[in-house]
């Protein structure tokens, strides 16, 4: 056990985010997420947000993590760092957390994030909540709580790790939001080196390729037009493209439509999919199972077509169009079409 028995619990304070970085150096969106969640948590427990963050050259992502609500930034710079390497990144994680004690530390349920955050869990010896979509204080007893689908996503748990510092958890990207930068906000840039122990040669990485990119981007699609199991096969899928393409949209799915193999995983959006954060949501045939809205509820403004209006997406949407979706498609494509709106530049 590393720090944190009852008697040294008093003396944890902050809400630490681990920042998250890019292939190219540059901070993942998500990293702006977990500030904005965690100087939410900060203001409830009146205390101050410190980001972590781990590279070959920081010196760009500091002031920016500050500007996104960072009080201070540890900055850990050493070429070592250039890739992402989850033992060496633990070990010096681990050592600041052993130093400055935070109470609470967020990190990010991206796949680096997945590699780091449990072994940093492990290693400290604390409790890990992965993939909340909800956390707040406890104004009681001050605790971190941490909501997350559980039993397949039919129940929102809320779990405490209130016994262990830091209580830790993890946020998927595009749950929670980002505050919006704010150039004249100042904070403190701490700077920390590498040791000798951190290195502990484990595993070397000699060199890292990037995959190739898939076309599908739904996490950053402002405009998501997604198809369930009514859309009835792949050729109901291209309806669903061309709204899509004159929209300048992206095309989602349910997992119902995946698994009948009638579009590609990428596209799936819920719990075992892709979180998405878009302006508008169309949902076509989605009945709106828990596990699907899981993925899309933060959409701003959320349009059903479903023939029953008893669903729980038709129950939740803003708009929701009663009625066949093969009817209803055609028709607002010749409305676009007829007053010219074509934003992917379809033929018409
Ligand atoms: C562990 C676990 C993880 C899961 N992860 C995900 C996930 O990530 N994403 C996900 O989506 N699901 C996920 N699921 C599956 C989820 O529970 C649902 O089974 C799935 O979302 C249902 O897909 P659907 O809404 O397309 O189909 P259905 O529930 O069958 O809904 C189809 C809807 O289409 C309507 N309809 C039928 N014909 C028409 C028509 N012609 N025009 C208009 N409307 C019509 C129906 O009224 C109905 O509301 C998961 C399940 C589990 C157990």
């Amino acid at each position: 056990m590393k720090l944190l028995n009852e008697h040294d619990r008093e003396s944890c304070r902050n809400v630490w985010i681990i920042s998250e970085f890019l292939p190219d150096g540059e901070l993942h969106a998500v990293s702006f997420e977990l500030l904005g969640a965690a100087r939410t948590l900060a203001e409830e427990l009146g205390c101050e947000v410190w980001a972590a963050a781990l590279g070959r050259d920081v010196s760009k992502a500091a002031p920016q993590l500050i500007s996104r609500g960072a009080d201070k930034v540890i900055a850990v710079e050493d070429g070592r760092l250039e890739y992402f390497n989850d033992e060496f990144e633990c070990n010096i994680l681990e050592r600041l957390v052993c130093k400055y004690r935070p109470e609470i530390l967020l990190g990010a349920a991206t796949s680096r994030g997945r590699a780091l955050i449990p072994r940093l869990a492990g290693k400290l010896y604390c409790g890990l909540t992965a993939d909340c979509t909800g956390l707040s204080i406890d104004k009681e007893t001050g605790v971190l709580l941490q909501t997350r689908p559980a039993f397949g996503g039919n129940i929102m748990a809320t779990i405490q790790s209130g016994g262990f510092r830091p209580q830790m958890a993890t946020v998927r990207p595009k749950v929670m939001k980002a505050l919006e930068a704010d150039p004249i906000r100042t904070g403190e840039i701490i700077y920390e080196a590498v040791t000798e122990k951190d290195g502990e040669k484990i595993k070397e990485i000699i060199k890292a390729v990037t995959e190739a990119q898939s076309n599908v981007n739904l996490s950053d699609a402002n405009i998501i037009v997604s198809g369930g199991r009514a859309v009835k096969g792949p050729e109901g899928f291209r309806l669903l493209e061309e709204l899509a393409s004159r929209l300048g949209g992206a095309v989602g799915a349910s997992r119902a439509a995946v698994d009948s193999g009638w579009i590609a995983y990428p596209h799936q959006v819920g719990q075992t999919g892709q979180t998405v954060q878009a302006d508008l949501y169309i949902a076509c045939g989605i009945s709106g199972q828990i596990q699907h809205l899981i993925g899309m509820q933060s959409c701003k403004t959320i349009v059903a077509i479903d023939k029953d209006d008893s669903t729980p997406m038709m129950q939740m949407a803003d708009i929701a169009i009663k009625g066949d979706l093969f009817e209803i498609i055609p028709k607002i494509i010749e409305e676009l079409d007829k007053n010219g709106i074509n934003k992917g530049g379809n033929k018409q």
